[in-house]
């Protein structure tokens, strides 16, 4: 399961974080997820609360803004949103696009009880 291993590893950054900053409670974590990652959001936060058990973040929310796929055709420099990473150009059908966003994976927050 491909949201599991994903979870633990943001419960071992978490965990990282907290030891560095001496912090003993979880309160909330924010994450930004690109569409590109194919990663379920629900499905993360399942595994994340499963996880999350017993820990320091036990009961933190996850809250997962997931950020679009968008791209810019190498042929005419036109940038959109694509639906999926295998569309073409939707001014001019060109094949070749440059993928600007969709692939982010990466937590901005962590917050605390205190
Ligand atoms: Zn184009």
């Amino acid at each position: 399961m491909h949201e599991l291993s994903i979870a633990q590893g943001i419960l071992d950054i978490i965990r990282d974080e907290a030891e560095k900053n001496s912090i003993e409670r979880i309160s909330a974590v924010r994450l930004k997820l690109g569409k590109l990652t194919a990663v379920e959001p629900s499905s993360l936060s399942f595994c994340f609360e499963l996880i999350t058990k017993g820990t320091l973040a036990e009961g933190a929310r996850l809250e997962i803004e997931t950020v679009p796929i968008t791209g810019r055709c190498a042929q005419c420099g036109r940038e959109f949103t694509l639906e999926d990473p295998f569309c073409n150009c939707p001014v001019c059908q060109g094949l070749k696009i440059d993928i600007l966003t969709g692939r982010e994976f990466y937590i901005c927050e962590i917050e605390t009880d205190d």
